[in-house]
């Protein structure tokens, strides 16, 4: 038995009613009957036109040479583009995505996160400006469907066999990351090929580039051609960390983010900063957040503290980044790249400070900052 929607053949997971077998791990999107025979999602037909798009600004020949490649793969095969933070991701596909648009196959561009999906589903309507882009989350579900869909990959379960070319955003970050839920209806949205956009694949994605089903392009240079900024590591007593913090905080006149492991801590942390300077704090648990973070980026030079829920996604430009306790174990690797990639994005201050400080020495943090090192020396 296999379930049609989740691809799941687990038989704990599988119950029968009055109707016949179900599958119960992935009951939360409705019940799907075994038996039933699942046809394709109706989508309308792509619009004459849509595949034209325009480009804010001209890619460099590296970008132009993956988003090359990469539109050569699409609707051929799997394609991995491993590009570091700040790359430009977004713009290395939307060749791609012209192409099949322009064969009238259907096109999605699915992520993790909801709050990134508005902001994204704009930038490429800017980009497709004849093409009916249509955003999915949650709160959003009136119209879904258009000629290119931006959905979370929560939505997906409403696409069965819809799209030519599925474009996973981030597909390493929560909850995408190790839901095998979420990856079974991935899976069975799509009925053609998929590219894959992150900095830090996971293992999954590594094993299947080293036995060639999926194709790795990589980008290890920013447009601006600066390196990534590497991590400054310091270990030493929370007190002391405390200090440095905030020497760190009053030297500089940046927006400056500091990320902390757990909510309980931004509070914490967000409370004794307040002490000294004004600052703003967001967590999953915060409501006002959209405000916060809009306020934060309409200043020069504000701080906010954040855990990991703003690690990706969100670009501040000109951003300074400290993670406090990054020998936490709720980080990882690509949670720590993430967010030291949110430094020096811009071509106005391509070199922004980055800082991790911890309470002891940790393995983690010493790989992430060996990983950025390599990215840069493969980039010179
Ligand atoms: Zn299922």
């Amino acid at each position: 038995m296999k379930c049609p929607r989740c691809l799941n053949t687990d038989r704990r997971y599988f119950y029968k009613g009055s109707r016949g077998w179900y599958c119960r791990r992935c009951i939360s999107f409705g019940r799907i009957m075994l038996e039933e025979d699942s046809s394709p999602a109706v989508l309308s037909p792509v619009t004459s036109g849509s595949e034209e798009y325009v480009l804010k600004y001209p890619l460099t020949p590296y970008q132009k040479e993956v988003s090359h490649q990469c539109a050569l793969a699409a609707g051929e095969q799997d394609v991995l583009i491993n590009a570091v933070c700040g790359a430009g991701k977004t713009e290395l596909i939307l060749e791609s995505a012209a192409k099949m648009l322009a064969q009238k196959k259907k096109v999605c561009f699915a992520i993790p996160r909801r709050q990134v999906v508005l902001e994204l589903s704009a930038r490429l309507q800017a980009c497709f400006p004849n093409a009916a882009v249509t955003a999915v989350c949650g709160g959003h579900t009136d119209v879904t469907d258009g000629d290119l869909i931006v959905c979370t990959t929560h939505q997906l379960y409403r696409y069965y066999r819809a799209f030519d070319l599925l474009i996973l955003d981030e597909p390493d970050a929560f909850p995408f990351r190790g839901n095998p839920v979420l990856h079974g209806i991935a899976e069975t949205a799509c009925r053609g090929t998929k590219i894959y956009l992150t900095a830090t694949p996971d293992e999954t994605m590594r094993r299947k580039v080293k036995n060639g089903s999926l194709l790795e392009l990589k980008l290890n240079r920013r447009p601006h051609g600066h390196p990534v900024p590497e991590p400054r590591i310091i270990t030493a007593p929370s007190v002391i960390l405390l200090a440095v913090l905030l020497r760190w905080l009053k030297e500089r006149d940046t927006p400056r983010m500091v990320f902390v492991p757990t909510i309980r801590e931004a509070e914490l942390m967000a409370a004794f900063l307040r002490l000294f300077l004004p600052c703003g704090c967001v967590t999953s648990k915060k409501e006002n957040r959209d405000a916060v973070i809009a306020a934060f980026r309409r200043q020069k030079s504000g701080v906010l503290v954040a855990t990991t829920v703003m690690e990706r996604g969100v670009t501040v430009p000109g951003a300074d980044i400290c993670v406090f306790h990054a020998d936490h174990s709720v980080f990882d690797e690509a949670s720590l790249i993430q967010m030291a990639g949110r430094a020096g994005r811009t071509f106005k201050k391509p070199d922004g400070d980055v800082l991790f400080l911890q309470m002891s020495r940790s393995t983690l943090t010493d790989r992430c900052r060996r990983r950025i090192q390599e990215v840069n020396a493969c980039a010179v």
